[in-house]
């Protein structure tokens, strides 16, 4: 155990690491959603205490690790019908508008532990099915025909707040409901540097090119298994020249401008926001 005050929160772990307790976090997901507690406005992750006498059934059953001391659970929840008014259902968008920093990033763990073992219930090699490896110190599956062992996954993305004197680059994804801006993101391809990735994404998607690029930080995405990691850029050469196939429009928008049109999250983009509001 190796918990240590704000400086080492969570304890990733196969086998509990702490007594069973009624003060233990689960992480019970239907469909992607996450089972939250409403409590007096507030969005919490729901303890022992609140679920164990719900009359609920959950499968895939996981413990993750401890969280300040407390076991961590995720898993599934199979019932249909729903009718406790005290508890709601919520993607992990809207919960990332909600609720604290550590809350979200134990949700998204949760999430990515979950969508592992969606992804990978057959062998990738024969096609067999995947079993749990019996051991007490490592997570993986493991095929017990051809030996092939698969350890949860992350596939990186990079997202990054590129900026042109005292204006930053947002662009609207084709995706993204009601056509929000956002800051430049796109996966990391095979063998690909993140330095390279920064450079490729925005040249791909809005045609110009950039400098000075620099680490800012990362985040657990659980859309299904990546991170994002977070870069700062300048502007360096080109004109914006959208692609129009995943980018449909983009700009130089000064403080003033995004201040009014920007919804603050947990989300990672939201924090490049933040810091050229802060900064610029
Ligand atoms: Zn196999």
């Amino acid at each position: 155990m190796i918990y240590v005050d704000d400086y080492i929160l969570f304890e990733p772990s196969v086998k509990p690491l702490y007594k069973k307790s009624n003060k233990d976090y689960w992480f019970l997901f239907k469909d992607n959603k996450l089972l939250t507690l409403k409590n007096e406005n507030q969005v919490q992750i729901p303890r022992w205490e609140h679920i164990d006498d719900l009359n609920i059934s959950i499968y895939n059953i996981q413990y993750m690790g401890a969280f300040c001391g407390y076991n961590c659970y995720c898993g599934e929840i199979v019932d249909d019908i729903w009718d406790e008014e005290n508890f709601a259902f919520l993607d992990l968008k809207t919960l990332s508008k909600t609720v604290d920093e550590n809350t979200y990033t134990l949700s998204s763990k949760a999430n990515l532990l979950l969508n592992w073992l969606k992804l990978n219930q057959y062998c990738g090699v024969c096609g067999s099915k995947m079993h749990k490896k019996d051991s007490s110190s490592e997570r993986a599956l493991v095929c017990f025909k051809c030996g092939n062992t698969t350890w949860p996954r992350t596939s990186p993305a990079i997202i990054v707040a590129v900026t042109k004197g005292d204006k930053l680059l947002l662009a609207q994804n084709r995706q993204f409901p009601n056509r929000l801006y956002s800051v430049i993101a796109g996966f990391v391809e095979y063998g690909e540097t993140f330095e390279e990735c920064v450079k490729r994404e925005v040249y791909e998607e809005v045609g110009i090119k950039v400098k000075n690029i620099k680490y800012f930080g990362s985040q657990p995405w659980p859309y299904p298994n990546s991170i994002m990691i977070a870069f700062t850029a300048e502007y360096l050469d080109g004109e914006i020249n959208v692609d129009g196939e995943e980018i449909v429009h983009a700009d130089w928008f000064s403080k003033e401008e995004i201040l009014g049109m920007y919804n603050k999250s947990r989300s990672i983009g939201s924090k490049l926001i933040e810091w050229f509001i802060e900064n610029y």
